[in-house]
């Protein structure tokens, strides 16, 4: 049986906010502080294809081997508990907070996460853990393909030089080594599967607020949508 659960039940009736963009568009910061600001649950839907390529790399199992990859899906039992400015995934039991997140990961999330039988596993996973509302989901494809009916929709982006400045500094702050150019040509290529995939690309729901957070800091990105998500919570 697959367990899944959020840091606490949330009562019904609430949104479901769905936010997409490409990789350091601020997503993860600015997530993070709506989740709080409104005392809701965060979904960060890469964190599960991150887990998947890590648990197969950790098992032998290649990132092209569709069925092995979905047998981990299928199997995914995580716990997400957002304290602070951190997001505590636990997989299994397993604390994956960090070990997720290196450079090396990122890719192979971006290779796992177009395998068909991934992605369908990931769906119903997505949905039950946002089913009671109340949640922030961040992603690629949650407000066109996982919550097609959410509440609230933004699609969070940036410039690519701003993007990569932000990825290198996070990269750089957790004594990753790296350089400038291999960060934004990474960030390049991701974007590049990321979009170009058939199944469930990224893209701006047509429904979404666009969001460009290259000139402006994550605090008024956060107050932009709260006051927007506040409105849809008066209107439910
Ligand atoms: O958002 P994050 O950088 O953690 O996502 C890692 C990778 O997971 C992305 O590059 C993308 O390939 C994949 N992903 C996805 N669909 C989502 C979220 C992430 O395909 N909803």
């Amino acid at each position: 049986m697959v367990k899944t659960q959020l840091m606490k039940e949330v009562a019904k009736g609430l949104p479901v906010v769905a936010i997409d963009g490409p990789a350091g568009a601020g997503k993860s910061a600015v997530s993070k502080r709506l989740t709080l600001a409104l005392g809701y649950q965060l979904l960060d839907t890469g964190a599960l294809y991150r887990s998947i390529a890590y648990l197969a790399q950790k098992g032998g199992i290649d990132w092209q081997d569709e069925q092995g990859l979905a047998e981990i899906a299928a199997k995914l039992e995580v716990d997400f508990r957002l304290d602070g400015e951190i997001n505590h995934l636990h997989v299994g039991g397993e604390d994956l907070t960090e070990l997720i997140r290196s450079p090396e990961i990122s890719v192979g999330a971006s290779i796992v996460s177009r395998h068909p039988m991934v992605r369908t596993a990931l769906l119903q996973l997505q949905r039950d853990l946002a089913s009671s509302g109340g949640v922030v989901a961040e992603g690629r494809d949650v407000g066109t393909v996982v919550f097609p009916n959410a509440d609230a929709k933004f699609f969070l982006t940036a410039s690519d030089e701003v993007r990569a400045q932000r990825r290198y500094d996070e990269l750089i702050s957790k004594g990753v080594e790296t350089d400038f150019e291999s960060t934004l040509k990474e960030m390049l290529e991701r974007d590049e599967r990321d979009t170009g995939r058939e199944l469930a690309p990224l893209i701006q729901a047509e429904d979404a607020i666009l969001v460009d957070s290259s000139n402006t800091g994550v605090d008024e990105v956060v107050a932009q949508m709260l006051a927007h998500v506040r409105q849809v919570e008066a209107a439910l």
